[in-house]
């Protein structure tokens, strides 16, 4: 499997419970990948990801285990059911990845199909893994680069299904303040200009020691524009957007550009599953987006492929 997100994890940890045996390979050095939680200095920010809604009854029963785990919690001081990590986003996914083979700093660069029909995945200087069945998690165009990399060509339905995915990039900037900022305790979408989201990780309870800690989520239109710009303009031009939230000085910032951020389109379905190719994907481009379409997309692949 690749991608230990909140789909991959799901999925895995479902197989797992129904006797497969399942190794997850995760390119980055933590789980969760767009469920992040960044640290700038001693202050954490959760970067990705702000909160999750549980809208269908399925997911909302799986963010009640959550709950009663102590890894999300209500958004303090939110009129709407909005849930968060505790104590910060990357619990969720954190707490998934416990008991389950995920491999982190192994990034796929390639998948070729054997003849026997089973999957050799190249990892960045590892060694090939062999896999009976291949089920990518990973944004899209990720999973189609690493299977054109070991010349695996899809059938033409599906590789024109796949390639219609395409996601919006967002760049994500966390500023520490050296007051209390002007950000509602529900965050802010400001509507038009450069800037789509800002919240203050400290009234949200993920931030201690300092008196302001506030993420910035650029519009998707600003930050397909601005992506490859140098990070001290776009650093520049994102607080001065922010100017009438931040409230105080800033002392610190970091930068991340998300580069599938979130899906432009969806698969119409939750997932696809091609048992006669024993290739699978799943993630928030199928079925729907955010974090509970993601989740649900790894339940629905874990029962296509047997696992539930
Ligand atoms: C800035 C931002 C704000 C958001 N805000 C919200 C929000 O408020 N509420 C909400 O519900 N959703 C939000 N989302 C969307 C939500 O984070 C995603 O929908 C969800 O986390 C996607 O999960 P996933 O498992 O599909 O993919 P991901 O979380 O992207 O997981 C895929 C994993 O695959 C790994 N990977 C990629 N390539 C390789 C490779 N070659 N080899 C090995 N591993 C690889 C990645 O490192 C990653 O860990 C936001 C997203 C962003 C970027």
């Amino acid at each position: 499997m690749v991608g230990a997100g909140i789909s991959g994890l799901l999925l895995a940890r479902e197989l797992r419970e129904a006797g497969h045996s399942v190794v997850v390979l995760e390119k980055s050095r933590g789980v969760g990948g767009r469920m992040a939680t960044k640290r700038v200095g001693e202050t954490s920010f959760d970067q990705g990801a702000q909160f999750f809604t549980a809208r269908t009854p399925e997911f909302a029963r799986l963010v009640e285990t959550w709950v009663q785990a102590g890894t999300a919690t209500a958004w303090p001081g939110t009129e709407h059911r909005r849930w968060i990590g505790s104590p910060a986003m990357t619990a969720v996914p954190k707490a998934l990845a416990e008991g389950l083979d995920v491999r982190r700093e192994a990034k796929v660069t390639a998948a070729r199909r054997r003849d026997d029909g089973g999957w050799d995945l190249a990892i960045e200087g590892q060694p090939t893994l062999a896999a009976g069945r291949l089920l990518l998690t990973c944004p899209v165009p990720q999973a189609l680069a690493m299977l054109g990399a070991g010349g695996t060509v899809l059938p033409a339905d599906l590789a024109a299904a796949l390639g219609r995915l395409t996601y919006h990039p967002c760049l994500a900037l966390l500023a520490v303040l050296k007051g209390p900022s002007a950000v509602p305790a529900e965050g802010v979408a400001p509507a038009g200009g450069p800037l789509r989201w800002l919240a203050d990780n400290v009234r949200k309870g993920i931030a201690r020691g300092v008196p302001g800690a506030v993420t910035v989520h650029a519009a998707p239109e600003y930050s397909a524009q601005h992506y490859a710009t140098a990070e001290a303009d776009v650093t520049a031009e994102l607080l001065a957007a922010a100017a009438p939230w931040l409230g105080a000085p800033v002392v610190a910032t970091a930068l991340h550009r998300w580069k599938f951020g979130e899906p432009a389109a969806t698969h119409p379905e939750p997932c696809v599953w091609r048992p006669e190719l024993g290739l699978g994907f799943a993630g928030d481009a199928f079925g729907g987006p955010k974090i509970e379409g993601a989740a649900r997309s790894g339940l629905a692949l874990a029962a296509a492929v047997g696992g539930v």
